[in-house]
């Protein structure tokens, strides 16, 4: 399975899935279609799926206009997005297997963003394969998603299920928000010699407008201060030694950064 990133609208990523072998391809929220439907030519491939993490519209932007090219394909998202997702035929729940050709996703019920948010992981299938998490709005590379339906101890739980994934796991989360998340995360933890060490790199790589997506679980356990609501330094930072008051003051303090 090769994972193509496609960016769309100002900051979004819309993620192609592609087995050559078959030539089929899915797509995980699709912000727009015209995209999605160029890189689905270039790569002469039948769209089957299309994996939705929540209801917002740039993430399901493109699920109606694909569906017209594609009738067969089928539209998969949460079973709390009930209705607000367009064309959803797959109510998914917490746990539930979701397989694309020869691979097969564990969905993770991750309320928090929304109510209803899910995220897709595939495991890895061999050795030097390194497991893919598709987590749309509920873990960004070093931030998390705002609070808009959901409270702060959802988020945690929701959190601490993605972070008990390996560090290897490639995180691509929906947006390319690193460089201000990490800009955020330096006022809160300054002595993080691994956070100075990847904002450097982030802010090198935005200078030359590269992407910041995929990243790796490790690297976000060790430098997103939104999975380490169980941090000391961070605890005291936000003068609290309560884990969720932790997260939710940080959740806070980024809300107005
Ligand atoms: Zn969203
Ligand atoms: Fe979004």
């Amino acid at each position: 399975m090769q994972v193509y990133r496609i960016p769309a609208l100002s900051d979004n990523y819309i993620f192609l899935l592609h087995d050559p072998q078959t030539r089929q391809a899915a797509v995980v929220d699709p912000a727009q279609a015209a995209p999605v439907l160029q890189q689905l030519q270039a790569l002469n491939a039948q769209l089957v799926a299309i994996f939705n993490t929540h209801h917002h519209s740039d993430h399901v932007g493109g699920n109606r206009t694909l569906l017209q090219h594609f009738p067969d394909a089928t539209v998969y998202g949460g079973a709390e997005d009930r209705g607000r997702i367009p064309g959803q035929q797959v109510f998914l729940e917490e746990g539930d297997p979701v397989t694309f050709v020869d691979r097969t996703a564990r969905v993770f019920f991750v309320p928090g963003h929304t109510r209803a948010h899910i995220a897709y992981y595939f495991p890895p299938t061999s050795p030097d394969d390194t497991g893919d998490l598709f987590c749309g709005d509920t873990l960004f590379a070093g931030g998390c998603g705002r609070l808009f339906e959901g409270t702060p101890a959802q988020m945690v739980d929701s959190l601490s299920k993605l972070r008990s994934l390996p560090d290897a796991t490639r995180v691509w989360c929906a947006h390319e928000y690193t460089l201000n998340n990490l800009e955020f995360a330096r006022t809160v933890d300054p002595d993080n010699t691994a956070l100075a060490h990847r904002y450097q790199t982030v802010r090198d790589a935005r200078g030359r407008s590269l992407p910041t997506v995929p990243s790796h679980l490790g690297e976000e356990k060790q430098t997103n201060p939104f999975l380490r609501w169980d941090d000391p330094h961070l605890q005291t930072a936000m003068e609290t030694s309560d884990p969720i008051r932790t997260f939710s003051r940080l959740r806070g303090r980024k809300d107005r950064f």
